[in-house]
């Protein structure tokens, strides 16, 4: 078999690797976009390096944007195998895709527009809304620890790294002329302990190990007193102030985390009295795609859900879904806290 590495080996976003096993039969391990500002990573992402139609199977470690965003360009171009990921994963690029398509004819639009000044002429999306849809029927979710089969010689199974909602290890057992090589292809691999999901699991002992670490160099604050910080920042700006405290977070991910635990507080009868509004379109869908996937959720948070069916929604916490609601938020003259959305790559 062999390995070529297009994407993460060089630069710090969009990674792909396609494997291409002696039988001919390519695999290609994540699909992800490079982001930049702008228009500038357009042409990086516009030349995948391979051919899109021959590419057999897509094996997805996560929904972030880096390692899955190219998916519907790589459709357009004419794949048209399966992507193969779990469950949780499936549900999330089906909202994060559909976001960044309509985030590239947004930024198309309004380069366009500029390059209409210059006189230059006008260039279309690398991919539309449409095809972020139709790629969706491409999907095929399993479950973390279910070992399946790609063919006679190649077996997969995908085990937790707690890094997203969903994200895995996709580990795989390939036997080219009687020889059975293990390989493990971690994606981003998460923190220990995460309010949310369920920890890191061991995988198995493989001959070859692709990993990656994003974020490897930074320390992450513990819960308590980045939870505690939280706690006072509300009754400071909120009580004391009687002001709005704006948190601009990432959609998935950081948005649940911060929701869980005023959650948290709410139900420790600690959180101020002051409304609370979640106000980004994204953060909404994928809220409601965490309470479909408990199985991936930590011990603490299925003890809380024992006596709390929802720990993402009580009383005085409003998911906004309409544009018009959205601007409103600019006249509400009451101290309250809105959640807005921050990009989302982690
Ligand atoms: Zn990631």
């Amino acid at each position: 078999m062999k390995l070529k590495f297009l994407g993460a080996a060089r630069e710090v976003t969009g990674s792909k690797i396609l494997l291409t096993a002696d039988s001919g039969k390519r695999i290609l391990l994540d699909c992800g976009m490079f982001q930049g500002k702008g228009m500038e990573t357009d042409d990086m992402n516009r030349d995948l390096g391979f051919d899109p139609s021959q590419v057999d199977h897509i094996l997805l470690t996560h929904a972030h944007i880096d390692h899955s965003g190219l998916i519907p360009y790589a459709y357009k171009m004419g794949f048209r195998g399966s992507i193969v990921c779990s469950n949780a994963t499936r549900d999330l690029c089906s909202i994060m895709l559909a976001d960044t398509a309509y985030i590239q004819e947004h930024d198309t639009k309004t380069y366009n527009k500029r390059r209409a000044k210059k006189g230059l002429p006008i260039v279309t999306p690398i991919f539309s809304q449409e095809d972020a849809k139709e790629c969706m029927a491409l999907f095929i979710g399993v479950p973390n620890e279910m070992k399946f089969r790609i063919d006679n010689n190649i077996r997969v199974k995908f085990t937790n790294t707690g890094h997203m909602l969903g994200s895995g290890v996709a580990n795989l057992i390939i036997t080219e002329d009687g020889h059975t090589t293990r390989l493990a292809y971690t994606g981003d691999i998460g923190r220990p302990t995460n309010r949310i999901l369920a920890p890191p699991k061991p995988f198995p002992q493989a001959d070859i190990l692709i990993t990656e670490s994003t974020y490897g160099d930074r320390l992450h604050e513990d819960f308590v007193s980045a939870d505690q910080k939280l706690l006072e920042t509300v009754i400071h700006t909120c009580v004391d102030k009687r002001g709005k405290l704006i948190i601009p977070s990432f959609s998935v991910g950081r948005t649940q985390e911060i929701v869980y635990s005023l959650n948290k507080f709410f139900n420790q009868g600690i959180l101020p009295r002051v409304e609370i509004f979640v106000d980004s379109p994204l953060a909404v869908n994928a809220t409601t795609i965490f309470r479909m996937h408990p199985e991936c959720f930590n011990k603490e948070v299925l003890r809380v859900m024992e006596t709390d069916s929802d720990p993402f929604g009580f009383n005085s916490l409003t998911y906004i879904t309409r544009q018009e609601d959205s601007k409103r938020l600019n006249d509400y003259k009451k101290p309250c806290i809105i959640i807005s959305a921050s990009g989302m790559m982690e």
